[in-house]
């Protein structure tokens, strides 16, 4: 149906239809450049592709549809939602637009210019009134995980309500029980929005769907990384069914996802590969990827090399860990137990934060990985700082490694393509020299 014939929709709630065409168009014709042109995609992206064609139409119908039924719509920019109790409620939870310059000159009007490029991507889709998912959530979920954001919300709930969430920097057992509170308010919230009590059995429903999205998730992340000389989907594909998982509904999501992955078993028996056996194989680790942001894995995937796998938000950090609910019989249980899933997520804004240095050598060790690109978004202290223990580990390990830090821009793709190459021509020329060594 596209985005024209919602419009009378779109004009309700706000936003600037005109403008929003526009970013439309520009988006679409992106994608079908980026990704409709890879070859021997496999079949299961039609259903992606048709997704990203409603994606500011028919999606925002069904969302608002629930709002409609006094469920809940809550937007995000951050993985510590528990979006468990959000679609126990019925509800939507979904990332919001963040990804693209095109707003940001806008957003400098109020924020400062140096901070990073996603927390003022989303601040100007407000101002401009250009995401209909912004403009759909009752209210926007705001977390205190980088100073940039923390005050970001005071600035933008001047524009949209926001609920803010204190996530700890630290996981000492004190950390642990505010975040545990936090949890329980949260759903005090999300009750005051639908104006009724949220039961236990359906928050346990809630858990229910989104462990099986994160199932899936991680059955295309084997599938996708873990055979070394089979690439059944390009990287480029992969991580735009992760980014998809953000908006769309989640059981039509998971079924999506399984039948895809079904597809990928079969390519994988029948060694269909989209990249040629000896492809250097490459995780990113850093920041999140929302979209429109592909430039790093199109860089990547049209010098020569795949990216099996993104140790990042919009990635293995978001689906790695289930909540159990296994003998879970009250309220503050569930609330013990969604914060122990949380609390595993190895953000950067945690001190210390050794986890993530263990799990990204797992990953490389696992997948056997050539090499990984350690991708920071400009400003973004935490992931630049933490570079340091990171890289510096990875070079203990003998692990090859390249630090990118980028904005939105289009300006340095020439200059991020031309690294990418010269690292995989090193990484190319460790290979033969392994190979003649006989190691
Ligand atoms: S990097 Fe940290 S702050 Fe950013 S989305 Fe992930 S968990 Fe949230
Ligand atoms: S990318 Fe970094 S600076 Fe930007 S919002 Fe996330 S944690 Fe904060």
């Amino acid at each position: 149906m596209g985005v024209e014939a919602h419009k009378p929709l779109l004009e309700s709630i706000g936003v600037d239809v005109e403008r929003h065409a526009k970013m439309m168009g520009m988006g679409l014709g992106a994608y079908q450049n980026l990704f409709m042109s890879q070859e021997n995609r496999p079949k299961g992206m039609a259903y992606f592709d048709w997704f990203v064609s409603e994606i500011q139409g028919e999606r925002i119908a069904e969302i608002n549809a629930l709002r409609a039924q006094k469920k809940p719509a809550v937007g995000t920019f951050c993985i510590f939602v528990p979006e468990e109790i959000v679609t126990g409620a019925g509800g939507a939870c979904y990332g919001l637009c963040g990804g693209s310059a095109a707003t940001i000159a806008d957003a400098e009007t109020e924020l400062p210019r140096n901070i990073c490029p996603l927390i003022k991507s989303a601040h100007g889709f407000k101002l401009q009134r250009t995401c209909a998912y912004t403009q759909s959530s009752d209210f926007i979920y705001g977390e205190t995980t980088c100073e940039a954001k923390k005050k970001g919300w005071e600035i933008l709930n001047k524009h949209h309500p926001v609920h803010v969430m204190n996530i700890p920097h630290m996981k000492r057992d004190k950390d642990l029980a505010l975040w545990q509170e936090e949890i329980k308010e949260f759903k005090e919230h999300i009750e005051e929005v639908t104006g009724e009590p949220l039961s236990l059995d359906a928050m346990k429903e809630g858990v229910r769907i989104i462990n099986a999205k994160r199932a899936a998730l991680q059955r295309l992340d084997a599938l996708r990384g873990m055979h070394p000389d089979i690439m059944p989907i390009s990287g480029k594909d992969a991580l735009f069914i992760t980014q998809m998982g953000f908006l769309d509904d989640p059981k039509r999501y998971t079924q999506k996802v399984n039948t895809l992955c079904d597809e990928l078993e079969e390519r994988i028996a029948q060694k269909t590969s989209v990249f040629p056996a000896n492809t250097p194989r490459l995780i990113v680790l850093g920041t999140p990827f929302a979209p429109p942001n592909w430039k790093l894995h199109h860089a990547v995937e049209t010098t020569g090399g795949v990216i099996i796998n993104e140790e990042s938000c919009i990635g293995h950090r978001y689906f790695k860990d289930n909540v159990d609910i296994d003998g879970v019989e009250n309220e503050e249980a569930l609330y013990k137990a969604l914060m122990e899933r949380y609390s595993k997520i190895d953000c950067a804004c945690f001190t210390p934060n050794e986890g993530r240095i263990e799990k990204i050598l797992n990953m490389v060790k696992e997948r056997q990985a050539d090499g990984v690109i350690y991708y920071t978004l400009s400003f973004c202290h935490t992931y630049n700082v933490e570079s340091k223990l990171v890289l510096d580990a990875m070079e203990e390990a003998g692990i090859p490694a390249l630090a990118i830090e980028s904005d939105y821009s289009p300006e340095d793709a020439g200059q991020i393509k031309t690294r990418v190459e010269a690292f995989l021509e090193s990484i190319a020329f460790s290979q033969k020299a392994r190979a003649f060594k006989g190691l």
